[in-house]
């Protein structure tokens, strides 16, 4: 398998290539040349298999030569085998047609454990082939940073510099960070918000001296890796709800559009998916989008579900790829006026294509409360704020009742107590594996919020390219 960037001016390269660049050369996002095809009898045979040997079966044709498929198991059993439920990503029923898809049975009780696990895996089987060493940085708002971590704590040949704003995470986010003591682990609070970090490091990758001199890499969800990772539960699901006979729904919390991209991917492949709805909270950039033709950037409202606080969605440009026909050039036009004028215009004819497995909805705080109370009284199912989002918006999409509706459960609700608390009077409580987290030692670094400061500290701690 091949990747290309979405706007077409990268060199293409294999999966080991996608997986240690990330981000493409011309400024795009790297996807597969063609999307490979699964038979109906192919989907029926992923009945009953575990979740690692279901990933191994998806994964293989985006992993071409590069790792055997006894590798790729390997990873998979081991990435998979840190969860603390045998089906990984288990469903539960909260009525006749609505569904929920536990996603935050990993380490930090995020689904983006659900990639990072593997895509640290995976890192560390790539660089023992190299003379590189890898140095990762990031910002965080909270929940990606403990993730990516945990993923890449102890591993060999890469150090990950995390930062989050000081004082501004919570002390269950912050402690997932900073109890990790890893030697090559690093984490900063900085003096300053949560932007001023993401500024610093988009600053320091736009050095490209010293990202050369480091061997920069990120772990956001531009990597291709990532997002293969998560088309494996789209199908894990639809498989136990009766795929390929039967075609299911998805409700997914949206952010930069990763994980839906990821459902959308698996559609391309072949599993019978009747709608994919895009949930988003107040900051309703891809609501806007799918549901208007407006992609606009407004203003961040912070609220209760922050991992969907956002106005840009990184993985957008992977949806406007397919929608501008695969064509790099027409698409690098596009976004080019986006990044000048912080606005683009779908086409009717691209909505109209978009509008064929792709619907939406805008969730506010009072939809969100609505929908834990809803599930907490139905099916004694406490949900956090994010799944919250993606519930309401399943509830409100009008599809027929024989058509079953898996909401993604993106957090544990131990990770948003105060919020749980709030819409249904229940204070959820923190899983086994947290136990003496508020015990641990700490260790992090305070420093101004000036890229000087963050380079220079980098500099004194990774290890330089010979
Ligand atoms: C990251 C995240 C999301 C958004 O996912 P995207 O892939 O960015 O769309 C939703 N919910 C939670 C809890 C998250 O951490």
């Amino acid at each position: 398998m091949r990747y290309i960037s979405t706007r077409g001016a990268a060199p293409a390269l294999d999966f080991e290539g996608v997986t240690l660049a990330g981000l493409a050369n011309d400024g795009g996002l790297y996807v597969p040349e063609a999307w490979p095809s699964l038979s109906r009898d192919d989907i029926a045979g992923l009945a009953g298999l575990s979740y690692a040997e279901t990933a191994v079966r998806i994964m293989a044709p985006f992993v071409g030569d590069s790792l055997t498929s006894d590798e790729l198991r390997a990873l998979c059993e081991e990435a998979y085998g840190r969860f603390d439920h045998a089906a990984v990503t288990p469903l539960t029923q909260l009525d006749g047609q609505h569904w929920l898809m536990e996603l935050f049975h990993g380490p930090t009780l995020a689904f983006k454990d659900v990639a990072l696990q593997l895509l640290g895996l995976l890192f560390e089987r790539f660089l023992s082939n190299r003379d590189t060493h890898l140095t990762v940085v990031g910002a965080t708002s909270g929940d990606t940073g403990s993730a990516a971590i945990d993923a890449l704590a102890g591993r060999a040949k890469v150090d990950v510099f995390m930062l989050h704003p000081l004082g501004r995470v919570s002390d269950v986010q912050r402690r997932q960070m900073t109890t990790v003591l890893s030697p090559n682990v690093h984490n900063i609070a900085i003096q300053g918000s949560f932007d001023d970090a993401q500024a610093i490091v988009k600053g320091l990758f736009a050095d490209r001296d010293f990202a050369t001199r480091f061997d920069l890499s990120a772990v956001n969800s531009i990597n291709w890796a990532r997002l293969m990772a998560q088309i494996v539960y789209y199908f894990y699901a639809a498989v136990r709800l009766g795929a390929p006979e039967r075609a299911v729904a998805f409700s997914v919390p949206t952010g930069n559009f990763g994980d839906v991209f990821a459902g959308y991917a698996a559609a391309r492949m072949g599993l019978p998916v009747a709608r994919l709805i895009v949930a988003t909270n107040v900051n309703d950039i891809l609501h806007r989008a799918i549901a208007e033709g407006d992609y606009s950037v407004g203003q961040v409202t912070p609220t209760a579900a922050p991992s969907m606080d956002i106005q840009v969605s990184s993985n957008f440009e992977r949806l406007l790829f397919e929608l501008h026909a695969r064509d790099g050039a027409a698409l690098a036009a596009t976004m080019g006026g986006f990044e000048t004028s912080r606005a683009l215009r779908l086409t009717d004819a691209m909505r109209g294509q978009a509008s064929g497995l792709f619907s939406s909805a805008r969730i506010d705080e009072d939809g969100m409360a609505m929908a834990m109370r809803w599930a907490f009284e139905r099916a004694a199912e406490l949900i956090d704020p994010h799944t919250a989002i993606g519930l309401a918006a399943a509830r409100e999409a009008g599809l027929a009742r024989n058509v079953p509706v898996v909401t993604l459960a993106t957090a544990h609700p131990a990770k948003f107590r105060d919020a749980v608390e709030r819409a249904t009077g229940v204070r959820p409580s923190l899983p086994a594996r947290f136990a003496g987290l508020f015990d641990r030692e700490e260790r992090f670094t305070t420093l101004p919020a000036t890229r000087e400061a963050i380079r220079d500290y980098v500099a004194g701690h990774a290890v330089e390219r010979v």
